[in-house]
């Protein structure tokens, strides 16, 4: 009896606090059209800031990691580095590290 309490408040420690990868769209975000690899033709995408952050529940608390810059297809949400013709026009922080 005890040892399953102990076991559901690991359970729920887990549950409730975590590390995850969050993607935002900014401000500035670029999006156009590339050749997407997963759906092997011409579609939409979207720029987006990468951070690993401490979670409780699916909240970020505080950053931990930094990912750079993606961009993710709008059809099957596949994230991508973002190509090098692309580049130059990211937004002004993704910018700034490539130079
Ligand atoms: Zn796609």
């Amino acid at each position: 009896m005890r040892r399953s309490a102990v076991l559901i408040v690991k359970l729920a420690f887990i549950i409730v606090l975590g590390m995850r990868w969050h993607f935002r769209v900014l401000r500035d975000s670029w999006s156009g059209m590339l050749s997407c690899p997963d759906c092997a033709c011409s579609r939409a995408f979207l720029e987006k800031r990468a951070f690993k952050a401490f979670t409780l529940y699916w909240w970020p608390l505080f950053r931990t990691e930094e990912g750079g810059h993606v961009v993710e297809c709008m059809h099957c949400q596949g994230r991508f580095y973002p190509p090098e013709e692309v580049r130059p026009y990211l937004s002004a922080a993704a910018s700034s590290l490539s130079s």
